[in-house]
């Protein structure tokens, strides 16, 4: 049996796989089992933002992993200590708990919302506000706060507590308000899942004041956007906003698992020994990618993230068979005139991995990716769109 059948018949069937067996990689290039190399937009969702195998990072990585993979977290180790200090340097958050994913940094959020509001507003203070076509994560808690109906239909109950309103109505928000009490807004600036979209930055502004006159955390989800993607070290940075709660994971490893919950002044102290926990959380591997990752994030790698960016608006707007182009930093969605999933196709076929969001084309390459690369992938995926 070739392995494309060994995985169909062995792998449980959640995934719908483009028809490429990757092997191996090295920046932003990736070769399959028949040699075919190809350049990649996608970074394995947004995970390796410094690109595949990058060295600074790999070496920070095996060193840790030949000393000390695995610990547990009944013991100190220094990356997990280090890049918990690093983030809070970074963002002025004061704690940080680690998970080992999106949905996990999420939960953790969560969990740290409600405990909040129910020992300062009372048991009955607990929904989460979060937007219609958000997405959280797979787990049943973080579905819940998933704002997309088509997710939720399969696996009721889910877990109550969540409300959701269109990204910028802030009259349901006040109309919701009048009858339930609400302990948070959970938002990502741009809707990754959700076709790439950014939120507008009237409708930010009106939900921090909300948040602030109602004594509600603001809650924001960078697990996508954050790390650099935005074009600063997270996406709330480019709107102004002072989040309570900030929740992270895909970049922030480097390509190993990992996730974050930072939490900010109000909320620092919340939890005690007990109250959460993880077995894999912060161990000393992840948190060493983590580590190399975060400390190369300076100005000047942010300022090429924005220069890449605008090398692609500029390439994609107007071309042709491409309705619209949205996002930020490299975090962009290109609305197509054919099939999103049939021009990915065709890329494939030419050299490039590009992924899909909802009826979207989604690009997500290293944030360092080597110009001459990036003019080579636009120009396949531009006459991708033409042809
Ligand atoms: C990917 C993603 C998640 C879930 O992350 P996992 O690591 O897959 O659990 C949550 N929120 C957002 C915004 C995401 O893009």
């Amino acid at each position: 049996m070739n392995l494309m059948n060994t995985d169909k018949t062995y792998v449980a069937g959640t995934y719908a796989r483009f028809p490429v067996e990757l092997v191996k990689g090295k920046g932003s290039l990736a070769w399959d089992a028949n040699g075919k190399e190809y350049i990649d937009l996608g970074s394995g969702i947004a995970v390796n933002g410094f690109g595949i195998c990058d060295d600074v990072w790999l070496k920070a990585v095996t060193e840790q992993l030949t000393k000390l993979p695995h610990a547990s977290n009944l013991y100190y180790t220094e990356p997990c200590a280090k890049l918990a200090e690093m983030l809070c340097q970074r963002t002025g958050m004061k704690k940080v708990f680690f998970g080992n994913s999106g949905a996990e940094a999420n939960e953790c959020l969560i969990k740290v919302a409600r405990k909040y509001a129910a020992e300062k507003h009372g048991s009955d203070c607990y929904t989460i506000v979060t937007l219609k076509n958000s997405f959280h994560g797979r787990t049943l808690t973080t579905l819940s706060a998933t704002g997309q109906d088509h997710y939720h239909e399969l696996y009721q109950p889910l877990t109550p507590g969540f409300a959701h309103i269109a990204p910028g109505d802030m009259d349901a928000l006040r109309e919701l308000a009048k009858t339930t009490k609400i302990a948070a807004v959970l938002i990502e600036c741009v809707q990754g899942e959700g076709g790439v979209v950014p939120l507008d930055r009237a409708f930010t502004d009106a939900l921090a004041a909300f948040c602030k006159e109602n004594d509600v955390l603001l809650a924001v989800d960078e697990v996508q956007t954050g790390n650099g993607r935005s074009g600063q070290l997270y996406a709330y940075m480019c709107y102004d906003l002072h989040p309570d709660i900030v929740s992270t994971a895909k970049g922030l490893g480097g390509g190993l698992p990992i996730g974050a919950c930072l939490m900010g002044e109000k909320v620092k102290d919340v939890f005690g020994p007990g109250d959460h926990g993880s077995t894999f959380g912060g161990n000393p591997a992840s948190c060493a990618g983590g580590v190399s990752i975060l400390s190369r994030m300076d100005d000047a790698l942010l300022e090429g993230v924005r220069e890449r960016s605008a090398y692609i608006f500029n390439e994609l707007t107007g071309a042709e068979g491409v309705e619209a182009v949205n996002g930020l930093g490299l975090m962009i969605g290109i609305k197509t005139v054919k099939p999103a999933r049939e021009v990915v196709g065709k890329c494939i076929e030419n050299g490039v991995l590009a992924l899909t969001a909802k009826d979207r084309v989604r690009l997500l390459p290293a944030l360092n990716i080597p110009m001459d690369q990036l003019k080579k992938a636009v120009a396949v995926l531009k006459a991708a769109c033409a042809e």
